[in-house]
């Protein structure tokens, strides 16, 4: 039997890793198929501490599992297929390849931007389309950009794109928002931005790296090209959290809901980074969950082993 599972290997999974294995709870780290969660899909990342010069996301994961293997963290790159919380004694974890048993769990299966479905997403992924105006905005200083989605996500992306670019366009595939309106107002205040609405993205555009989009309105059922030198991707998030349903509590939208202090809904399964968390979605607020919930785990498996 393990003393500790964690499920994902993000910055939060990673980091509860590397400090149970320092305190001597070598984890079993159940790392999924591709490993190292949202970083792996970015490019440069300026906002962790510690880099003066930025770091490449997918390097700063593997230096993350590195730290963790160095201090005694085991690693299995399979996905978790199914999990038994409930009424059971060790919890069970079931991987494409075997089943673990386990006293303590960590839930760290991040959680994943919501895509449009277009094949030149996928073409300029990291090319001028991003989902992450905090890490990505500052490449496009004086570019024109286009945010696409009407909730809160989009107005929070678009007041901070506006501090960058010459001019974003915000573009809606309805005519009200559904974001609430004191976000609206504050980011339709800048003074460039403009908002295109009953409009969908149908294409998006270029060779190397993105130079326009084609979008459709919907009312008017007309077709043009938009000049833009980049498209940030706001229209919600998918919290992997597939296979907790009927294990752990869950919000409307399948966001795991943390107790308090990392603490699920059962005793010993713990949660940590963006299963749980739609407000922030930072690598280091990740990381600083993983922290509490490894610390936690710990507290747990002493006062229950
Ligand atoms: P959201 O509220 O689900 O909004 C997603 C937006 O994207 C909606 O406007 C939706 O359009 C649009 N959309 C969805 N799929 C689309 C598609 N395929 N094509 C085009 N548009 C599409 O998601 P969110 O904005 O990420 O917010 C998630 C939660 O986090 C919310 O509860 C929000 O309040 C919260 N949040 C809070 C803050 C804050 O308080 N600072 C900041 C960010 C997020 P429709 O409107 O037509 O459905």
């Amino acid at each position: 039997m393990e003393k500790a599972i964690i499920i994902g290997s993000g910055p939060a999974g990673l980091t509860a890793a590397i400090y149970l294995a320092r305190n001597g709870i070598n984890p079993l780290v159940i790392a999924g198929s591709q490993y190292g969660g949202q970083l792996m899909l970015t490019t440069d990342v300026e906002n962790f501490p510690g880099f003066e010069n930025g770091i490449k996301g997918p390097e700063l994961m593997r230096k993350m599992i590195k730290q963790a293997e160095h201090y005694g963290a085991r690693f299995e790159y399979t996905n978790a297929t199914s999990v038994n919380f409930l009424n059971t004694s060790p919890f069970k974890v079931t991987t494409e390849n075997a089943s673990y048993e386990s006293a303590g769990i960590i839930v760290a299966t991040g959680a994943k931007p919501r895509r449009l479905g277009l094949e030149s997403e996928d073409k300029f992924f990291g090319r001028g389309v991003s989902v992450c105006a905090t890490c990505d905005g500052v490449f496009f200083k004086d570019k024109t950009i286009a945010v696409i989605g009407g909730g809160d996500s989009a107005m929070e992306e678009t007041n901070l794109l506006a501090k960058f670019a010459s001019k974003v366009y915000v573009i809606h595939r309805r005519d009200t928002f559904r974001a609430s309106i004191i976000m609206v107002d504050r980011s339709l205040a800048n003074k460039n931005v403009e908002v295109i609405y009953n409009t969908e993205v149908k294409e998006i555009l270029g060779s190397t790296t993105v130079t326009g989009l084609k979008i459709y309105n919907n009312k008017e059922r007309t077709e043009r090209e938009l000049k833009v030198d980049g498209l940030f991707l706001a229209i919600g998030y998918i919290p992997a959290t597939a296979i907790f349903e009927e294990q752990l509590e869950m919000d409307h939208k399948n966001y795991l809901v943390v107790k308090e202090e990392t603490k699920s809904s059962i005793p010993g399964v713990f949660v940590a980074g963006d299963a749980a968390d739609y407000r922030y979605r930072q690598a280091i607020t990740a990381a600083g969950d993983g922290c509490k919930a490894a610390l936690e785990l710990q507290k747990y498996l002493e006062s229950n082993l």
